[in-house]
């Protein structure tokens, strides 16, 4: 079958693999629609600690059961499916405490064995998740994300009529916003560097903030009269957005931080402590975010639609990395395996 590999640092191409053989209790999805994530991008970069080449990258995919290997009265062939990708080893003291997510040794379809980026992918039953009639193919491979930010979401303490600072407007950020607006936001405000995702914020409804352009903090204190955010949440993954959400928080506020850094950054604990500041992390995703993330969807409470930049072919592999390189002209990207 074909399958878009990960071959090395900034290397990706289309190359034939084997197809899967569903194990008992796995079905064989047939793939319809896979998202890149910023985790791929870690991949592709060649910086992932667990991802080993050649891999069919690719967590965030929907699709239709083609076999299933046993009985499990829920599924059944031809039924449209999407993919919750965490694997948990169920005997960690995180697994036995019912969290799953942050299983000690959590791995990801698409990271840790091959995913999404491929003609097939065998999957395990529990890990498949119906995909309601009023929710298509395509929007259906942005659960993940949706997931992701539902989790985030709750796990903040954000309550109605809150502020809200955003630092990042990719999908994750712009998601988030969503999300919050759903749960209650008052103000919600975002920067970033890229025009064309302030853009989409601001299609939105947020207050977009160009970090290039205006002082970030200063802007941010005054759209709060001189506050600060209630709650902030840090998707950018930078030293500098590391520094502004403790700049930009409220006295009692609390920070959220979402992203994956690179490079450990350096956090003012001296500047939060005066204030009382709270900051949580968080990571992933439970199987009811997940529920939750379809049903928002599908309920049309949460439209993706303005999201998805582009719709590739899978043999365009190497064009859809390099769309993802440049935030000027991509948001997600999907491949039609
Ligand atoms: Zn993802
Ligand atoms: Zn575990």
């Amino acid at each position: 079958m074909r399958a878009g590999l990960y071959i090395e640092a900034e290397q990706v191409k289309m190359d034939l693999i084997d197809k899967p053989t569903p194990q008992p209790g796995e079905a064989l999805i047939k793939v319809s629609f896979a998202g890149i994530c910023g985790t791929d991008m870690m991949i592709y970069a060649g910086k992932h600690p667990r991802a080993k080449a050649p891999l069919a990258m690719g967590h965030e995919f929907s699709g239709v059961i083609e076999e299933i290997n046993g009985g499990f009265e829920s599924f059944s062939v031809g039924q449209r499916v999407v993919i919750e990708p965490t694997l948990s080893c169920g005997e960690c003291e995180a697994c036995r405490a019912g969290e799953y997510h942050v299983c000690r040794t959590l791995k990801l379809i698409g990271i840790d064995k091959h995913g999404g980026f491929a003609e097939y992918v065998a999957v395990p039953l529990n890990r498949l998740h119906p995909i309601p009639d009023a929710l298509s193919d395509a929007h259906a491979a942005l659960t993940e994300p949706v997931a992701v930010a539902v989790h985030t979401v709750r796990r903040s303490n954000l309550k109605v009529g809150d502020n809200v600072i955003i630092l990042g407007a990719g999908p994750i950020g712009l998601l988030i916003g969503m999300v919050a607006k759903q749960a209650g936001a008052g103000q919600i405000i975002i920067s970033d560097i890229s025009p064309y995702r302030l853009g989409k914020a601001a299609e939105l409804g947020f207050t977009a903030l160009d970090a290039k352009t205006v002082n970030v903090t200063e802007e941010a204190r005054r759209l709060t009269g001189g506050i600060g955010a209630d709650v902030v949440f840090e998707v950018a993954g930078t030293q500098i957005t590391a520094k502004q959400m403790i700049e930009t928080v409220k006295i009692q506020g609390q920070i959220v931080v979402v992203s994956v850094y690179k490079q450990a950054p350096t956090v003012d604990l001296a500047a939060m402590h005066f204030r009382e500041i709270s900051m949580t992390t968080t990571r992933c995703y439970t199987s009811g975010d997940f529920a939750k993330a379809i049903r928002m969807m599908e309920s049309g409470s949460l439209d993706v639609s303005s999201l998805i930049s582009h719709q590739l072919p899978l043999e365009k592999i190497a064009e859809g990395f390099e769309l993802m390189h440049n935030p000027e002209e991509s948001l997600k990207v999907l491949f039609r395996p």
